[in-house]
């Protein structure tokens, strides 16, 4: 008998209706004689509605209390299903995080999990119960209520997967799998089977938010075969799982894109050892996160220096470069927060030489300055103008073969 543990997210719970075919669908699963284990966001909205409801009292209320607030939305949707559950005639149990104990440490709002207790839920399993779990929250050793970050929920399920010796981690959402790129941008984009671990954390954490990143991480790190696919249509979804067990290697998998950099530069800085340290420790202190780097090399002993930053941090980035070019007689400090970073994604790449200069000359073909290239094990990155985001996306798209076959095709829901 194998063991499933099934997430549902905000919209898949949204409503009393939605609810209920989300009770269907487990009594469905159960019947084929699995046992199954739930966990369940809050429904659609009600932990923004929360959030906002805190802030009508104070602007930044404690996030010991935020989290003891944040952590009814998911109370409210456990209750619920069990409702709907027993309705239709099928055995539940209900689980705050803290009653399963799932044992957090003390960050509250971006707790992490440090251990599981089973013991409960395997003996409501045993009884023919479905075991119904709050997602995003837990209890601290002082048995304080904590949550896990927005998007926890992933977290949680991973988590208790791993902890359950799932066979599998299966994400119930409003897409039906994970596709090579943003369907919005590329109408050919295609559903992939299977994706790497590797891969998934470098889609996710280049925004196709399908999945916290988190729970990618530790799905990886604790080995547990994770699903993505549609509450509301039929489908195998998207595996993701480790390299070995994948049957086939694509050379791409996908193409990420992130609209939320911006790009500083610093030209004529005076080069010299700890210049890079003296522009990039103020923007650290200043707690602005760097992505991309690119120094230049020398010419008339001095440089160009240029790196990215998250576009909120933009205005403040600059203010603290300007200050550090007129400390080091640097000529320049400019900024652009009209740039895209376009990546090409794929495990294949380990084994292929040539991804990067063929990425490149598809660009060139269709006429797309490159400002900053960086590159990794299984990435390829390029920071170009936003107005070509499209143009990019698409003609890589069609170069690197990523095109949907009609039983591949983008499903909207
Ligand atoms: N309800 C939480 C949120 O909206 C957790 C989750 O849905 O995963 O972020
Ligand atoms: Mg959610």
């Amino acid at each position: 008998m194998a063991l499933y543990v099934h997430k549902y997210g905000g919209t898949s719970v949204a409503d009393p209706e939605r609810i209920e075919t989300v009770a269907k669908k487990i009594i469905t699963a159960k019947s084929h004689g699995d046992d199954i284990v739930v966990v369940v966001s809050a429904m659609s909205g009600e932990t923004n509605r929360l959030t906002d409801l805190a802030h009508t009292i104070q602007a930044s209320p404690n996030s010991r209390e935020l989290d003891v607030l944040l952590s009814t939305g998911e109370q409210v949707t456990i209750a619920l299903l069990c409702m709907a559950l027993e309705k239709h005639g099928q055995p539940a149990q209900p689980y705050t995080g803290s009653q399963v104990r799932i044992i957090t440490d003390s960050s509250h709002c971006k707790a992490r999990i440090i251990e599981i207790e089973t013991k409960r839920i395997l003996s409501d399993l045993k009884q023919g119960k479905v075991a119904v779990v709050a997602g995003f929250q837990g209890v601290n050793e002082a048995g304080e209520i904590t949550t896990l970050g927005r998007g926890g929920s992933d977290t949680t399920a991973v988590a208790l997967a791993a902890a359950l010796k799932a066979t599998e981690c299966r994400i119930f959402t409003d897409v039906n799998g994970v596709y090579t790129t943003d369907p919005r941008v590329e109408p050919k984009a295609r559903k992939l089977s299977h994706i790497t671990f590797e891969e998934m954390l470098e889609m996710a954490s280049l925004g196709s938010k399908v999945l916290q990143i988190r729970s990618v991480e530790f799905a990886g790190k604790y080995n547990v075969p994770l699903r993505v696919l549609s509450t509301f249509t039929e489908g195998e979804g998207t595996l993701i799982t480790t390299e070995e067990t994948t049957v086939e290697q694509a050379l791409i998998s996908g193409i990420a894109f992130n609209r939320d950099e911006a790009q500083l530069t610093a030209k004529g800085v005076p080069d010299r050892p700890g210049i890079a340290a003296k522009i990039l420790g103020p923007i650290a202190d200043a707690n602005i996160e760097v992505d991309m780097i690119v120094q230049n090399t020398a010419e008339d002993n001095t440089t160009d220096f240029t790196f990215t930053v998250h576009r909120n941090d933009c205005i403040k980035a600059l203010e603290v470069l300007e200050s550090t070019c007129n400390e080091l007689g640097a000529r320049q400090a400019s900024s652009d927060d009209s740039i895209v970073k376009v990546s090409l994604v794929g495990v294949g790449m380990r084994s292929h030489a040539g991804i990067a200069a063929r990425m490149f000359r598809e660009l060139a073909k269709e006429n797309i300055n490159i400002r900053m290239i960086s590159t990794s094990e299984i990435k390829v990155s390029v920071v170009i103008d936003e107005k070509y985001l499209e143009l990019a996306v698409r003609s890589l798209h069609q170069a690197f073969d990523l095109e949907a076959t009609p039983e591949h095709a983008p499903v909207y829901c």
